[in-house]
């Protein structure tokens, strides 16, 4: 996806932790690209780039964009790791459960987003011969490596304005900005500044070499982020974070377990998808099951961003039935132990949290 369907995330998480600095959410929207710009362009003389990307001369739209090698950036595994990284930072710098959860989630929906439409280019483990994840949704049976962007631009360049829309919407019931057309004026402005790349030649003229468009893709990043920043400062300067304490001690205690476990419950949907294409060639069924718990764990723990508490008894009952039944029939797979962590984790968390609060009587 382009810059603002990225950035744009950066509003929805913003609703979700009020607490979260906007700006170190709308840095951790788009840290994956800028090391895919910081590595397609580190080079010593005469050695190729660290990550390689190729453009088809001449550059007729976005599926002319072909990512050779992004081992690092679009790595699922340094993606992980990536998402750890930030959730550090919002612990250590801004001593903040949200500035944690926020700045984790950014990073790992930057790596959703691109495997909803990008080619089969995105690899599982940060190594040049890992397996590739994807196309999640592609039409082209003669090429099945292409993804939604390449071969339906139109359909692609919809879902990132329906991202940006689901995005803006949760934002503004949230923050009921004064100048909500300042920020509907700069989103229309910045989907507009996206869609001629996903047009049949519009952007032949502009385009015309490889790290031309790299750098192109840089500048779109950047200002498409300083105007997000400015209109969303403008509309809602109370968007802008307060940190400290905002609520009582155990309220902000009980939220923390539930966004952890959120975070342990997306962790595992999106392994047991990584297990689910590592595996698919040999044990098909194990496959199968690891895509239906993905969702399954995908789902769970965006229910526990919400208000039920109910949700935290899916939470616990989720892994502690699907692990063990799973692994007796099926087999671990290459991420069982993994798995196994992951849902001891968040099984312990789901009970924890269910016992506070039945002791604090407080809904969270
Ligand atoms: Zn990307």
């Amino acid at each position: 996806m382009t810059a603002v369907a990225h950035l744009s995330t950066c509003l929805f998480l913003k609703v979700k932790f009020k607490e979260a600095p906007l700006l170190f959410i709308l840095l951790a929207t788009e840290v994956t690209d800028l090391i895919w710009v910081v590595l397609n362009l580190a080079r010593t003389p005469g050695e190729p780039p660290i990550e390689i990307s190729r453009v088809d001369l001449p550059f007729k739209f976005i599926g002319d964009l072909h990512l050779i090698s992004q081992v690092w950036s679009h790595s699922l595994v340094g993606n992980l790791v990536l998402a750890l990284v930030f959730a550090a930072i919002g612990l250590i710098v801004f001593k903040s459960l949200h500035a944690a959860a926020a700045g984790a989630l950014a990073v790992l929906g930057h790596w959703g987003l691109d495997y909803l439409v990008h080619d089969a280019d995105l690899p599982v483990l940060p190594y040049a011969k890992s397996v590739l994840a994807g196309p999640a949704l592609g039409f082209n049976p003669e090429a099945p490596w292409q993804g939604l962007n390449a071969t339906l631009p139109w359909l692609g360049y919809a879902l990132q304005v329906i991202v940006v829309l689901i995005c803006y919407r949760a934002f503004v019931q949230a923050y009921r900005p004064t100048a909500r057309w300042v920020l509907i004026g700069a989103l229309v402005f910045l989907n507009l500044a996206a869609l001629p790349i996903f047009l049949q030649g519009a952007m032949s003229e502009i385009v015309t070499s490889t790290s031309g468009l790299v750098l192109g893709t840089l500048t779109d990043m950047l200002l498409a982020s300083l105007v997000l920043y400015g209109a969303v400062r403008f509309a809602v300067p109370g968007a802008i974070p307060r940190l400290g304490p905002t609520s009582e001690a155990l309220r902000t205690r009980l939220r923390g377990l539930q966004t952890g476990g959120a975070l342990l419950a997306l962790i595992l949907g999106i392994s047991h998808l990584a297990q689910g294409m590592w595996d698919g060639a040999t044990n098909p069924s194990l496959a199968h099951w690891s895509t239906a718990f993905g969702i399954a764990y995908v789902l769970s723990g965006w229910t526990l961003f919400g208000p039920s508490p109910m949700a935290l008894w899916t939470a616990f009952f989720l892994p502690i039935l699907s692990g063990p039944l799973s692994r007796l029939f099926l087999g671990a797979g290459h991420l069982g132990l993994v798995h196994l962590a992951l849902e001891i984790a968040l099984a312990t968390t789901a009970v924890y949290t269910i016992y506070k609060l039945k002791t604090s009587k407080l809904r969270i």
